[in-house]
């Protein structure tokens, strides 16, 4: 390809950035990467009830997040009125668009009777060939040919032609003055010289008239893809009853935004079987060719898979600012970076999010309540207190904490008492983590420090007193 590639995000802001759109917006970044292009953010907030600046803070906040940077500042088409309403005077002035003074009930009566025929409902142009006076009421219409049809060569979907006689006459200024979306869309793909639309299916039945009214304000027709839709596992269209919420959702739950954006990328896209792409091989790889023409259908498990690929590859030092504020849920503050380092690094395989992670970290900074009850069934029995009462002695007189001296000292105390290693270190280990998955012994004694230690070994010690 040869002229520069600008793709857009058009995100209307009536609600978060739910997965579709940050998938869209995915696609469309990845697609202007790939080629050297441009991506550009369109906040599409012309529908005033509907639009809110929460929801556009949602956007920016979850592009932000994604990393779905932007080359240039976000457009928001309620700032272009005046450009809007002075191309559709243009197109008035041209004759390529009319004053339609058709009330309501007429084209209720229109409407119905189109129905009952059975026929498509179409503005049936009466004030096409009419005078209106623009001082009474009247909308804008634009005036879509009638001959012909559109050809849209979908990128994804391939050739899909649209006859003009079944498409209607739009409305592109309403009676109150406001321009209409569809001509809000037009007017700023070609302002903003975007060579491709990258949308959802949703949207196939706007891009004929989209067509028809940018050749009308002298735009030559771009290229576009439509993107099937996701399905959640019931086949249904995704929705937020299957769990599918704003992108800044599954920050909350603790995913990494790295491996949202991979799970985003194989929601309908391929590239043999290979599932893991950093975000230099996703732009290197990334072709519309090998988006899947059905819909792709929304799995939890695959993201959680992923997300737990990323948790163990990602850097200890990121992982621990990341995971400061899921510990301070459980009102832990960590003064040492180190420690809280070598903890993740020990503890991060047995997490798959973030919410999981600081659960499994949680022992190492605070009193559990209870011993895990099968556990303490398990091993926290009469027959350890002597075996927790050595190695207690044994860890008291210690002069090193260190992994080595730890483990010495736990294989003493099973010399000593001519038992199995796990009849001395299956207590322990429940009487110091209390029940909490964890790593090698030493390696969690180690983590864990003297005073923790030796206080959790009292504890379990007066527990296994008074059974
Ligand atoms: N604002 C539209 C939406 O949120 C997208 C329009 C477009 O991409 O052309 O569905």
């Amino acid at each position: 390809m040869s002229a520069l590639i600008r793709t857009r995000f058009a995100p209307s802001p009536t609600g978060y950035l739910h997965v579709g759109g940050a998938r869209t917006a995915l696609f469309s970044w990845l697609y202007a990467r790939r080629h050297g292009g441009e991506f550009l953010l369109r906040i599409e907030d012309t529908d005033l009830e509907r639009s809110t600046p929460e929801s556009v803070q949602a956007i920016l906040d979850g592009m932000a997040w994604l990393d779905l940077y932007a080359d240039a500042e976000p457009i928001f088409q309620t700032h272009r009125f005046e450009r809007y309403n002075a191309v559709i005077d243009t197109l008035l002035a041209k004759g390529l668009a009319y004053r339609c003074s058709c009330s309501k009930e007429r084209l209720e009566t229109l409407r119905e009777g189109q129905m009952q025929r059975k026929e498509k409902p179409k503005y049936d142009g009466r004030c096409r060939h009419q005078s209106v006076d623009a001082n009474a009421p009247h909308v804008i219409r634009f005036r879509n040919p009638t001959e012909g049809a559109v050809v849209v060569d979908d990128q994804i979907r391939g050739k899909m032609i649209f006859a003009n006689s079944e498409l209607d006459d739009l409305i592109i200024r309403r009676s109150d003055g406001a321009p209409t979306y569809n001509l809000s869309v037009v007017v700023d793909d070609f302002d903003m010289g975007i060579t491709d639309v990258i949308r959802g299916d949703d949207h196939i039945s706007n891009t004929p008239r989209q067509i028809n009214l940018l050749r009308a304000i002298g735009g030559t027709p771009l290229r576009y893809a439509h993107l099937p839709m996701i399905l959640g596992d019931d086949g249904s269209r995704l929705s937020k009853r299957h769990g599918a919420v704003g992108v800044m959702q599954y920050a909350e739950d603790g995913y990494l935004p790295e491996a949202l954006l991979n799970y985003l990328l194989r929601l309908g896209w391929s590239h043999g079987e290979q599932e893991i792409f950093s975000r230099q091989e996703m732009i290197a790889l990334f072709d519309l060719n090998d988006v899947n023409r059905s819909p792709s259908s929304f799995n939890t498990e695959k993201l959680r898979w992923l997300n737990q690929h990323y948790l163990k590859e990602a850097d200890l030092s990121r992982l621990a600012t990341l995971l400061r504020p899921f510990l301070a849920r459980h009102a832990i503050t960590v003064t040492d970076d180190d420690h809280l380092q070598q903890v993740i690094a020990a503890q991060r395989e047995r997490a798959q999010t973030l919410v999981e992670l600081a659960e499994v970290c949680r022992f190492y900074y605070q009193e559990f309540a209870d011993y895990d009850a099968a556990a303490a069934k398990k091993s926290l029995t009469p027959a350890a207190l002597v075996p927790l009462q050595t190695v207690h002695q044994h860890l008291v007189a210690l002069s090193e904490w260190q992994r080595a001296s730890l483990h010495q000292t736990v294989s003493d105390t099973v010399a000593e008492w001519g038992v199995g290693f796990g009849k001395v270190a299956m207590p322990l280990r429940i009487a110091v983590t209390g029940g909490a998955p964890s790593p090698d012994l030493d390696l969690t004694l180690s983590l864990l420090g003297r005073e923790r230690t030796l206080a959790r070994l009292e504890r379990a010690i007066s527990y296994l007193g008074a059974l």
